[in-house]
């Protein structure tokens, strides 16, 4: 495994992570030397799906990016959840592709399991998974969530989500450049919404990433 600290250029170097065998999730013990070390190096994560879980059953249709991704990346997220990585590293932070992937919409019923199965889904970290998303108090102050998403989702109701859920603060512009499920024109989506305000477009298109990646 690359040792974090040998890699140039940190905080900006963007590490990626192979995760092998298929089966080795993201809370596996054997990764907790890698958040230690990130956080220690207040390096940024960015998790992109990839070897996605059932391909087997995907054989058509260009399922495993269409079906395959979201669910690799909400297994990711839940698996940093579920295994406390956010707990026992505070500091690290952590950006998601593709918006999350199909946690956003799922985080629901995520968060009902949390509650009526806790002997299966609580096991390692008893803290509401919604507890890292955005909250707001009194006073219509808003507290992020405790990771980052990009903003790659194609659909303005599902950015307004994102948006909601996570807090500007933490949707970062995601481009997929220069692959196919990209944008054709990078940002388009986000300039062309009305509904949102030039510092939010500015804090999505700029300051969200400059911030993940300690630049700000
Ligand atoms: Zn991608």
């Amino acid at each position: 495994m690359v040792i974090l600290k040998d890699l140039p250029g940190l905080p900006r170097f963007r590490c990626k992570i192979p995760i092998w065998p298929r089966t080795l999730n993201l809370d596996n013990a054997s990764l907790q030397p890698v958040w230690s070390a990130a956080e220690q190096l207040n390096a940024a994560i960015f998790v992109h799906p990839w070897d996605m879980l059932g391909r087997e059953r995907m054989p058509k249709y260009w399922l495993p990016w269409l079906v395959g991704m979201p669910a690799e990346t909400s297994l990711a997220i839940c698996s940093m959840i579920f295994g406390g990585v956010f707990e026992r590293f505070p500091k690290l932070r952590v950006a998601f592709a593709h918006g999350g992937g199909a946690f956003p919409f799922t985080v629901g019923r995520v968060e009902h399991a949390f509650h009526v199965r806790p002997d299966l889904v609580a096991t390692d970290n008893d803290t509401n998974p919604r507890k890292y998303l955005a909250r707001g108090d009194e006073n219509g102050d808003l507290t992020p969530a405790r990771f980052y998403v990009d903003s790659l989702v194609h659909d303005a109701d599902a950015l307004k989500m994102l948006l909601k859920l996570f807090g500007a603060q933490r949707v970062a512009f995601g481009s997929d450049y220069p692959f196919p499920l990209g944008e054709a024109h990078p940002g388009e989506l986000i300039e062309s919404m009305q509904e949102l305000s030039a510092k939010e477009k500015a804090q999505i298109l700029s300051e969200t990433t400059r911030e993940f990646l300690g630049l700000s």
